[in-house]
């Protein structure tokens, strides 16, 4: 039995053209495993392709060419296997009005096949919280509580994986930290496998063992979160001096700018220097600081970084 929860090779995906919208290449080959019991993140800016993967693997989308396998069972030769083992929350919210929460997770259930003893309505509602508003109508309900019963109705028959697309894009704080609380203990005390796409490098370092980054449809990288947050490693310490001031003189590994607006910034590896070591240089040189701040490398220097060295 295979160790990964998610097997894909040689995966694309074009989307025909139809009416209004041209063709368009959305996967251009992609090769990737999940370890089964991780939290994985897909990154990518809007448009990278994060959502159709994610979708083919629902069974939402068709894919064009290559194989996917799910907890073992591949898609096309075990179709009922491979759906039972996964459920995917959506980018976009698809409830219908007219039912309440209750009733919505029963009539996914009934379309995952759960028979109604097994069921666990109850208790998922009492996951998401919404447990009082079992009986709402989902028209009454507010865009935070539509999107913790899109989580709900992932989980109706108990999936070995959890997909989550960009679940906290657009959410105030109190929901995010909810959904995040939730998909850790679903994660460490089910051991259930969780992906989400996010293009938020921050999140993904928060939440996720691995890391994929997928652009214009293909797999740039794959690594561990620690060893890929190593690799693109970069601060900027912005500081603002009493009065107009030059570059002090700084060891090799630290790049200095002086800005048009005349503060100073100084690009480092945050793993090779201490701050302590720019903020020695400044008093060497005599320059008083008004004001500092320093800023993290975020996603589109990832980006950067790794399109330019290939
Ligand atoms: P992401 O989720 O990373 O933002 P998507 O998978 O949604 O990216 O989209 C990847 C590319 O495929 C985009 O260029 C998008 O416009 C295109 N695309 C997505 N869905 C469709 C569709 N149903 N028909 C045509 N093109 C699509
Ligand atoms: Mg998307």
């Amino acid at each position: 039995m295979t160790e990964n929860a998610i097997e894909i090779s040689g995966l694309r995906k074009t989307y025909k053209a139809s009416g209004r919208s041209p063709g368009k290449e959305a996967l251009k080959g992609i090769d990737l495993n999940i370890p089964r019991g991780s939290i994985f993140g897909l990154l990518g800016p809007n448009g990278a392709g994060k959502s159709t993967l994610i979708n083919i693997l629902a069974g939402l989308v068709l894919k064009s060419e290559g194989t996917v396998k799910i907890w073992g069972f591949d898609q096309d030769k075990n179709p009922r296997q491979s759906r039972a083992a996964i459920g995917i929350m959506p980018q976009e919210p698809n409830l219908d009005p007219f039912f309440t929460p209750g009733g919505s997770l029963e009539v996914q259930a009934g379309l995952y096949g759960v028979p109604k003893a097994q069921r666990k309505t109850d208790e998922i509602l009492e996951l998401i919280g919404l447990t009082d508003k079992k009986n709402a109508y989902a028209r009454s309900l507010s865009g935070g509580m539509r999107r913790r019963l899109l989580l709900g109705k992932a989980l109706v028959h108990d999936p070995h994986i959890l997909v989550l697309d960009e679940p906290t894009a657009g959410v105030d704080i109190e929901l995010r930290n909810m959904l995040w609380n939730n998909v850790r203990r679903l994660n460490e005390e089910r051991g259930m496998t969780i992906i989400l796409t996010t293009h938020y490098l921050e999140e993904a370092e928060a939440m996720c063992d691995e890391i994929a980054i997928i652009n214009h449809g293909s797999l740039i990288t794959r690594d561990t979160t620690a060893n890929l947050l190593g690799r693109i490693d970069k601060k900027t310490m912005i500081v603002v001096p009493d009065a107009e001031a030059d570059l002090p003189q700084l060891p090799p590994e630290i790049l200095g700018q002086k800005r048009p607006d005349g503060s100073l910034a100084f690009t480092y590896k945050q793993k090779e220097t201490r701050a302590e070591t720019i903020l020695s240089a400044l008093r060497d040189a005599g320059i008083s600081i008004k004001d500092v701040k320093t800023t993290e490398a975020d996603l589109e220097d990832v980006f950067l970084e790794l399109t330019a060295s290939r």
